[in-house]
């Protein structure tokens, strides 16, 4: 059983040696638990955090820890859980060809309704965070412009498509021409900004948005946000999601200091943890299932083959190698 575990933590830029390969025994499951084959595992941006010792919303692991995150598995052995032999489940747990979890902490995956790979994004927690962030938090109306950051990763696509059902007019800025296609010919984007080759934001912004800003979804914060922040229209909602252009700066640089412009727009700028919304993720995992299911919300996937190439697939977050849920399939069904 390969187990992937913190070797050290990292100094700005995590790289290979802060992970390490270790072949462990297949543990036993014990009473009320189930052994879980891994089919894909999710890396995720809030990692890097997880690698740093200091507070935040997601617990620190110490090195020598296993890492976690999310999978979605098959239930190979079941010692009195409610799962049987088969079963498709998903939940929080190792970096690991298998692993053992108490029944309770995991929820039935239906392969029927969906490849079970969507259980890692657009169905799962990036899906949740783009649905309760647009929806709640930012609140495109018809004929707002809406602004979203990492706009062709797991949770800006997301987004962006929601604020388009909402009628509102949708601006995505990524890191590459392939993505800023797939933004405005796949998704439906009114206009996508390479943000690698363009260096005056404000000016982007002023073609693509020409009406200015009403409700913004960051995910990536730094000079971006910056720009963004100047073109806010009075009234706009900035969901503030991710930071991901500052996760590996040991000195974070001095943000915007000049908010005169949310003091003119009287903008609303509110943090965003999805997890707040657990009690409603039943039904808006439904929601966003049945748009899947109607071609109204399209998703892409990166899914990276083989465990050992599980920290790449983490490292590439941070270089924008991936187009949509980055994920590592660790084995077949
Ligand atoms: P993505 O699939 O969006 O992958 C990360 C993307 O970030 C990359 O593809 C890359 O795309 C972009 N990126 C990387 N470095 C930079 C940089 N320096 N400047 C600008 N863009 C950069 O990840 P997720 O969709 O999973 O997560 C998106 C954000 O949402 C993250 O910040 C994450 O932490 C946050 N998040 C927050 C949650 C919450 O509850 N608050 C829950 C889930 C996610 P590109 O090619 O465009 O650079």
């Amino acid at each position: 059983n390969r187990v992937y575990r913190l070797a050290k933590r990292p100094e700005g830029t995590p790289d290979h040696d802060t992970f390490e390969l270790s072949e462990e025994e297949i543990p036993d499951p014990g009473p009320g638990e189930v052994l879980i084959k891994t089919l894909y595992l999710s890396v995720d941006p809030y990692m890097r955090d997880r690698m740093r010792d200091s507070e935040s919303y997601a617990d620190p692991w110490d090195v020598g820890d296993a890492l976690k995150g999310a999978v979605v598995g098959e239930v190979v052995e079941s010692n009195g859980a409610r799962f049987d032999e088969g079963d498709v489940v998903t939940g929080e747990l190792e970096w690991a060809e298998y692993a053992t979890a108490p029944g309770p902490v995991l929820t039935e995956v239906n392969p029927e309704l969906a490849p079970i790979s969507t259980a890692l994004g657009v169905l799962g927690m990036p899906g949740l965070t783009a649905y309760f962030g647009t929806r709640e938090v930012a609140q495109p109306a018809a004929g707002d412009t809406f602004v979203v950051t990492g706009a062709a990763g797991a949770v800006g696509s997301v987004a962006g498509q929601l604020a388009k059902l909402q009628g509102a007019r949708v601006v995505g800025f990524a890191g590459s021409d392939e993505k800023v296609s797939f933004l405005e010919d796949d998704l439906g984007f009114d206009a996508g900004i390479n943000y690698k080759t363009t260096d005056d934001y404000r000016a982007a912004l002023d073609e693509a948005a020409p009406d200015g800003v009403d409700a913004y979804f960051d995910n990536v914060g730094g000079p971006i946000t910056d720009a963004v922040f100047t073109r806010l229209n009075t009234d706009a909602r900035v969901a503030v999601c991710g930071q991901i252009s500052l996760y590996n700066s040991e000195e974070v640089p001095m943000g915007p200091r000049k908010l005169t412009q949310v003091i003119q727009s009287r903008a609303t700028v509110e943090g965003l943890l999805v997890s707040d919304f657990e009690p409603r993720f039943e039904e808006a995992t439904k929601q966003l299932g049945q748009w899947v299911a109607s071609g109204d919300i399209s998703y892409r996937e990166t899914v990276t083959e083989g465990i050992e190439n599980a920290p790449d697939a983490f490292l590439g977050l941070f270089e924008g190698e991936n187009i949509g849920k980055q994920l590592v399939q660790v084995a077949e069904r």
